[in-house]
């Protein structure tokens, strides 16, 4: 049994003060962690709060969080294989904002913002700008996911849907829970991750309100990033009786190892939070660098099936354009 307190947060930052406060400037991240970093423009700049700076190693330029975020040259080299949009998402057609690949299932892109730039991402040249979303928009997502009864399920996506203020989160979450098909509403999200302080008090609010079952998705590659407010803020969730399950990436120089990943899904356990998915990267173009192959990603599944109970163990899974699920390797 674990007793949740509330902390007096009152002298720091809010959340929305903690992303104007983001750390944008290479320089100045050269400064705080005392390293060197290169001179390079990706066109996918750096955005990283100075809460998730705060759990990276000083002077250590392989930090795994670090890498992460960090811009590198070797972003610019083209490879064979590598695109814009690696899972063909730009050309699928409906509504606006959403995306409709699976049964039963519907995404929406909520917003194109995020909290933190990572280097991984698969929709870093998404052209989110054409994708923001009117109150006209939403309410044609509603009346889309009303009028189709095969929907069980709607996942916020993005970007990251926490970036919408708790206003919006309030609408949107009654808007949908008065959807009687509807049994489930997942968020994916990194957001509290990096900024812990984003399960305040009025994000629980509309999460304790909300009559449907409750999912966040939250995005966790490395142990360092689970310090202890994240870990409280993930019991906080947990507490509200939502489910909270994780997905890491697969990245090489980050996570690739069984003991690292071992030591994740324990860390994970303790703070309630169960692993799901643990995705081998999409080839988005910038990313090469981060690729570990599918062998790879099967043995690493292996050895932490050996140490682990079975639901500790995250499913090893792809994406693969038009098919009708994520594809499963092993786990
Ligand atoms: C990943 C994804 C889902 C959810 O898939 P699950 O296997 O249920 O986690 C739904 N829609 C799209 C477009 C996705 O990319
Ligand atoms: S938070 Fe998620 S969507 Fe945003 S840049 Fe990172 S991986 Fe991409």
């Amino acid at each position: 049994m674990t007793i949740i307190t509330f902390s007096d947060h009152s002298l720091e930052p809010s959340w929305q003060g903690q992303l104007q406060n983001a750390v944008r400037d290479p320089g100045q991240l050269a400064d705080i962690l005392g390293i060197e970093v290169e001179d390079i423009d990706t066109g996918f700049p750096l955005l990283v709060p100075r809460s998730y700076l705060a759990r990276m190693k000083s002077g250590d330029p392989q930090d795994p969080l670090l890498r992460q975020v960090l811009p590198v040259g070797t972003e610019l080299l083209k490879q064979p294989g590598y695109s814009t949009d690696p899972v063909a998402e730009q050309s699928i057609k409906g509504p606006r904002g959403l995306i409709q690949k699976y049964c039963g299932r519907v995404l929406i892109v909520t917003t194109g913002s995020c909290a933190v730039n990572c280097r991984y991402c698969f929709r870093r040249h998404y052209p989110y700008d054409s994708q923001r979303l009117s109150r006209d928009d939403w309410q044609a997502l509603y009346e889309h996911i009303a009028g189709d009864c095969s929907i069980t399920e709607v996942i916020l996506s993005g970007g990251d849907p926490l970036m919408l203020n708790d206003r919006t989160l309030s609408s949107v979450t009654s808007e949908l829970a008065a959807i009687p098909h509807l049994t489930t509403i997942r968020f994916h999200t990194r957001l509290p991750v990096v900024i812990p302080d984003r399960i305040c008090d009025a994000l629980l609010e509309w999460v304790d309100a909300c009559s449907k079952q409750l999912v966040f998705v939250t995005h966790i590659n490395h142990p360092n990033e689970l310090d202890d407010s994240l870990s409280h803020a993930l019991l906080l969730l947990k507490a509200s009786g939502s489910t909270v399950l994780n997905q890491s990436v697969l990245l090489k120089g980050v996570n690739d190892d069984a003991a690292i990943l071992t030591g994740l899904s324990r860390k994970l356990f303790s703070a309630g939070v169960l692993p799901y998915y643990l995705h081998l990267l999409d080839p988005v173009q910038g990313a090469g660098h981060f690729d570990v192959d599918e062998r790879a990603g099967k043995h690493l599944i292996r050895q932490m099936s050996a140490g682990l109970p079975g639901y500790l163990v995250p499913k090893l899974a792809r994406e693969v354009p038009d098919a009708p699920a994520k594809q499963v390797l092993i786990g």
